[in-house]
This record gives C-alpha cells, structure tokens and sequence, in this order.
C-alpha cells in the first residue's frame, strides 16, 4: 500500500499496459510518477491470474511488437521500451497468428513465413492470386512507412515537423492512407464473396469490426507486422508484459500503489490537479493519465457534469463471456496451432457469440500448466445486458454460465474433439465479471470508430481538461496491447516535452 498523501509529477489512473507504458517512459526520463490500480496486480486485460496451477490470460495472448528484425520507427515497440529500461523479457516465438476454422470447409493458418501465407490463400483462390497479392502488398506499403515514422504524439508539433521534414514523402503517403479503410482497400483488388469474408474476419479478429470499418493503417500494423516482427509470446503469459513494464517503473524510482481506486479526478476551473482515492486521501500532480475507459474517465471520475460524454459518442465494442479450461494435455493433437477462430456461418460471424476465438498458450509455454496439461482459453463476445437479470453467484447464474460454457466448448469440439471430457478445471468469466475485474464500462472492449470515420477521429492523448491525459484503448490507435502501448508512448512523449524533457528516440 502507499501512504495517504503521496504525490507526483504525474499521477496515472490504472495499470493498464497503456498507462504503465506511458509511467515507465517518464520516470525512466526523471519526470516522477504514482500509479494507482484498483486490482490488486498489474495489467488489466493484459494481466495473468493463477487457478490450482494453471496461469490463465485474463485477456490478450497474441503479441506483436517483440519482433527484434532490427526494425524500428513505431515497430517493435516492446523489443525497444524493454532495451531502454533495461528489463529483460523472454519471448518465444509463434510461427502461426491464426489458424482461421471458416465455413466450407474453408481452414487456413496465418504463417509467420508470407509466402507460405499467400500461397495457401491463393490456391484456395486461383483466380483473385493477383488480387491477394495487391491486397497484402498494400499492407505492406503501410508497415514500409510506419518503419520508418518514429514513435510520438500526433498533437506534438514539434514532433510532427521533425518526422514531416525528415520523411516528408511518407508522411504524404500516410496521411492519404490514413483516410482508407482496409475493406475498400480489399474490394479495389478483390471481388469474390468468400474472399472478401475473409479479409472481413481478419478485420473482425482484432478490430472486432467488418474490414470496412478497419483503418487501413491498423490493418497495416497487424497483418503485415505478424511476417515480419512476428507473433511472439512471453514466457510466464500475458502478465509477464505489465510485470515486467512495473519493474521498469520501479526501477527509476517511480510508485504503483494496488488496491488504490480512484474515486474521483479533482479539477478546478478546467484544470485537474489531483485524485481522490476512495479511502478519501488527495493526491496531488501536474499532470494526471487516465487509463480507464472515455466513459469511466468523464462519466464517474469527473463529477463535473459539463465534461460528460453521451454513450454513443463512441460505438461501444461488447464484453465478452471468456472460458479458462484446464485440460487433459492428450487432448491438443501434435502440430496444434496456438491460437484458433472459428466462425460456423458468416451470417453470424460478427454477432454476440457468432465467433469463437481459441489459444491453447501451453503449446509454447509448458509452464502455465502443471505437467500433462494444457490451457484452453476460449472466448465469444457478449454483452451485460444478457446477464443482469441473474444475481451474481446465485444458482441460477452458476448454471446458466455453465450452460452457455457448454454451448461453446460443444462448438469448439470441431476443432479439438474430446474437449468436454478432457476438462479438469474450469473457470467462466460473464461480461459482468469483465465489468467488475477490468474496471470497464459495462466491460467493453472499449469505444470503436463508427463506419465511415478515419483513424484519425480516435481521441488523442491531450482531453477537454486542462492537464488531464488519457492513455490506453480509448486513444488513438484503439484496442490490442500493442496499440496501447504506441497510445502510452505518445501519452509520454508529449507529456515530456511539456516538462522540458523530451524522449529520447527509443532505438
Ligand atoms: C478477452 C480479451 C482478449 C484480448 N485479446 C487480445 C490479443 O490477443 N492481443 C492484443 O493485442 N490485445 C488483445 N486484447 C485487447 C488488449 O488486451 C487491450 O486493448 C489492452 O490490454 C487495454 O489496455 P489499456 O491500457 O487500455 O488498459 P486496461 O487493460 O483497460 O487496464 C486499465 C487498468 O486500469 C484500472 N482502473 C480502471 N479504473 C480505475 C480506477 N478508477 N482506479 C484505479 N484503477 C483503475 C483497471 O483495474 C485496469 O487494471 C484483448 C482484450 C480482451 C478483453
């Protein structure tokens, strides 16, 4: 615990990769910082938690950004803020993002190796293989460009004309790519139906949305980076990362204070200069991050109702309900990919429930399970509102979760058949219990731009306070560890600047 009335240069609301990544550059920098975390770890969505032996994934399991292909710009950005502070971080490498379980019959597995990628995609596709290969090419240009754009703050001008200047033809090309979306960047080289469904699940895989409502730029990012800096995944699971992010801060002298919720951010005459915490001590800074959620940040840590921001500003992402198996390790066949989608008919793919997304991280890291087991970690989106008519821990509640649970794992069976039988624990988590240990607004996966806007409408760092930051999937770029991590990186940098210590260019 920390003392009641510690402060700082810069307070940070939430340990959240995006929070704790924006924390760790600045008091790696000499710029003081004190993060609170309502939980009683570090991480939030990118947290682990132990169950009888097994160490679960509370949420992400496919990593980019550990790539050390000597790339930089804003690549690799864990390989470099891990360089910078000094904390080693073990990874092992996936040689497959996804194996994709499609209607049809329809199976292909995203290999780290792009040709191997694109061939199979193109033998299941002979007549759109020049299509396939413009398409992914075009991806490609963007990882070109974002290779060589350093990392910073989009409202830093200073940092701006300094990228401008020294790239001044990519900068033109990005900007013009930034207002594409990747599904009418796909429907210029591609016109067969099945096709376009599939670079919609590739979009919807980690967007949550269709490709038409995908910036081109994030797509870029992803789905070029995994054959380049590749997937790779850290040893000890998805708590390595926040973990090792708190050492860092630790390190240089900084504070992160657990079982500390924020209860309110103090401002006066538009300028937040603290937080109240709910056991009533005041902290005071210069400049406070909020890693929560927009909703949470302006509807319940600001009081003052001028600030508040209607639900729909944003199109709110479900929750998800989540399964965490421990399993019989017969169970995963030899050659088993790590992690899986499924989806049984694209009518439904993009609908509570319809898509089913699978990682088994025990196939790299046999150490999250006991010996002769392995983790299934399944998850469906989902929404509170199919919930909150059962009271937490009632009867009925256990048995309708157990009943929904089956339903996924029966599904599921068509991957890994024996599934059912070869469970040995199991733990469920609803929409309501992401509300509860995420600290998210009705545990969403956070705000999603509404078809037809540009990357660039995402809120950036700098809010409607004066002093008051945001940093994690509410800010540009969005959702996914890694586009939290850039979020934190900019968070810093234009927070550095203003205290007249600027970043160094993380190598
Ligand atoms: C099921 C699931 C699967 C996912 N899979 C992937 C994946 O495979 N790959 C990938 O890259 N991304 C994935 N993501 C997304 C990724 O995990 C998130 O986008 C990212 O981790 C969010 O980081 P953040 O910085 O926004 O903070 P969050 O993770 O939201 O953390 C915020 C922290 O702030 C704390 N907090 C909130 N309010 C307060 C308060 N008032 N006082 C104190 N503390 C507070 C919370 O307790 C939490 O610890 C997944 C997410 C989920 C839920």
């Amino acid at each position: 615990m920390c003392s009641m009335n510690e402060s700082a240069d810069v307070i940070v609301i939430g340990s959240g990769i995006g929070g704790l990544t924006a924390a760790a550059l600045l008091q790696e920098r000499g710029i003081s910082t004190l993060v609170f975390e309502k939980n009683r770890y570090a991480g939030g969505s990118c947290s682990s938690f132990q169950r009888e032996g097994y160490r679960f994934d509370a949420g992400a399991s496919v990593f980019y950004g550990f790539g050390d292909n000597g790339v930089s710009g804003t690549l690799n950005l864990h390989t470099r803020i891990f360089r910078k502070l000094g904390i080693d971080v073990q990874t092992i490498p996936d040689p497959v993002q996804i194996h994709y379980h499609l209607p049809n019959g329809f199976a292909v597995p995203t290999y780290y190796d792009r040709h191997a990628f694109l061939d199979t995609l193109a033998a299941r596709f002979p007549h759109e293989a020049e299509g396939i290969h413009n398409f992914y090419g075009e991806l490609d240009d963007v990882y070109d460009i974002l290779s060589s754009m350093p990392a910073g703050s989009l409202e830093d001008v200073t940092h701006l004309l300094s990228v401008g200047a020294a790239n001044p033809l990519k900068t033109v090309a990005l900007a013009l790519k930034s207002f594409r979306s990747m599904g009418k960047t796909a429907r210029r080289y591609i016109h067969d139906e099945e096709l376009l469904r599939f670079i919609d699940i590739e979009a919807y895989s980690w967007a949550v949305q269709d490709a038409l409502s995908t910036p081109l730029v994030n797509a870029g990012i992803c789905l070029a980076d995994r054959h380049f800096g590749g997937i790779n995944y850290p040893v000890g699971g998805s708590g390595a990362i926040p973990e090792a992010l708190c050492k860092g801060i630790r390190k240089f002298g900084g504070r992160i204070c657990y079982q500390s919720e924020v209860a309110e951010i103090l401002v006066d005459n538009g300028k937040t200069y603290g937080v109240r915490l709910v056991d009533g001590s005041e902290h005071y800074a210069k400049a406070v991050i909020s890693n929560a959620t927009v909703w949470d940040t302006f509807n319940r840590l600001v009081t003052d109702a001028r600030y508040r921001v209607e639900e729909n500003k944003f199109m709110r992402a479900s929750s998800w309900f989540q399964l965490f198996l421990g399993v019989d390790a017969a169970v995963i066949p030899e050659g088993f990919y790590v992690h899986h989608v499924l989806v049984d008919d694209w009518k439904s793919y993009n609908k509570l429930g319809g898509t089913i997304y699978f990682s088994a991280p025990t196939i790299l890291d046999p150490s999250l399970a006991p010996p002769g087991k392995h983790i299934v970690h399944a998850f469906v989106t989902g929404e509170v509102e199919e919930w909150q008519h059962l009271e937490r821990g009632s009867n009925a509640y256990l048995e309708a979760k157990e009943a929904f649970a089956a339903g996924v794992i029966a599904r599921t069976e068509k991957i890994l058949p024996g599934l059912s039988k070869a469970i040995e624990l199991k733990v469920f988590a609803t929409p309501q219990t992401h509300e509860r240990y995420l600290n998210r607004f009705k545990g969403s996966y956070g705000p999603l731009l509404k078809p037809g806007q540009n990357i660039l409408q995402k809120p950036q760092n700098t809010t409607s306070i004066k002093n008051l930051f945001a940093a994690g999937d509410s800010t540009f770029p969005g959702q996914g560890v890694i586009a939290v991590t850039y979020s934190g990186v900019s968070c810093a940098s234009y927070i550095a600047r203003k205290f007249g210590k600027p970043l160094d260019e993380l190598l």
